[in-house]
């Protein structure tokens, strides 16, 4: 199943998207965790890319093997960071030589310790660029890219990020993963703006369910989703408490998928984070459509 067929189909996209786990027994984990999550029927599962090094490769091994098990569709995300043109076509070789159908195109986030994005010599400077790459040499993909309900954090406006993401749609993305918010009502009005602008493939919205305070507000203080006060007030009063951490948050992502579900959207894609209990809990609590 490819991007660009699958929400077209009419049929609700369910994807969940991995990491590279780190260690033998991050490995062995995964393997748990997506033997649990397949029994949700996803359309497509998409692993993450981390530039340079080991990382590298080992995206494209998490997706070949979640594919040879399952037999389910998988993306390799790819970013433009630390890759001239021709290592990202040789990338995109090995994927489609490994039955990979589908890419997560992006530009990457600059390294830890740079505050702003440096192309490699030879390489790319946008996530547009690796759009028009693929769709001329490597057509068979299917392509999704990131939109950002909240606006990218380097973006001046969001005028301009939405510009920004219209040339990524013009280059031939099939689809749009958002960033993960927590607020639906900035979903509805990136929709919106997306639909003036004359953004027509599917825009499908991303979800990362709390279960971890901490943990969650480290990741949302880096990509810079804000969460609604009584949410966050609800989970502050609970900082000693994991177990009553996760049940709050747990219950806001039903809430929040259910409400965007009523609200028509062409799919959800989960950021698990490699494990499958609140995904588990929240796809089990909601009436999906077929
Ligand atoms: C669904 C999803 C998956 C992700 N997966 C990964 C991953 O696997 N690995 C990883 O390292 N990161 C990942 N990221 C994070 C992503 O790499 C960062 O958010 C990064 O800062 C921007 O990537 P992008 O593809 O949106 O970039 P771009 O679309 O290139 O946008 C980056 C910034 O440049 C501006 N811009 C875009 N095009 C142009 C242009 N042509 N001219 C001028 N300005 C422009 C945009 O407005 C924006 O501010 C993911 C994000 C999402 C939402």
């Amino acid at each position: 199943m490819k991007f660009s067929t699958l929400y077209r189909s009419g049929k609700f996209g369910l994807s969940f998207e991995l990491f590279p786990p780190k260690t033998a027994v991050g490995d062995m984990a995964l393997i748990r965790h997506v033997k649990e999550l397949m029994k949700f029927g996803p359309d497509i599962i998409t692993c993450t890319y981390a530039a340079g090094g080991s990382t590298r490769g080992k995206t494209l091994d998490v997706a070949t093997r979640v594919h040879a098990t399952h037999h389910v569709s998988v993306a390799s995300h790819l970013t433009c960071l630390a890759s001239s043109v021709d290592q990202l076509r040789e990338y995109l070789d090995e994927a489609a030589q490994r039955g990979i159908e589908n890419i997560v195109a992006l530009r990457g986030d600059p390294p830890q310790n740079e505050s702003r994005f440096v192309p490699t010599k030879g390489g790319l400077c946008h996530a547009n660029e690796l759009v028009t790459l693929i769709r001329t040499e490597f057509p068979h993909f299917g392509i999704a890219v990131a939109g950002y309900p909240e606006k990218h954090r380097e973006a001046p406006s969001m005028e301009v990020d939405l510009a920004n993401l219209k040339r990524k749609v013009d280059a031939g993305a099939d689809a749009i993963l958002s960033q993960l918010f927590y607020d639906n009502e900035d979903f509805f009005r990136f929709r919106d703006r997306c639909g003036t602008l004359g953004i027509e493939v599917p825009i499908v919205p991303g979800l990362l369910p709390v279960t971890k305070f901490q943990q969650v507000q480290r990741i949302t203080s880096l990509c810079g989703a804000k969460m609604p006060g009584d949410f966050l007030q609800a989970l502050q009063a609970q900082q000693d408490h994991p177990q009553a951490q996760a049940e709050i948050g747990i219950e806001y992502a039903i809430q929040q998928t259910q409400n965007l579900i009523h609200a028509g959207v062409p799919g959800i894609h989960f950021y698990v984070l490699n494990m499958s209990q609140a995904a588990t809990q929240v796809l089990q609590s909601v009436s999906r459509p077929g």
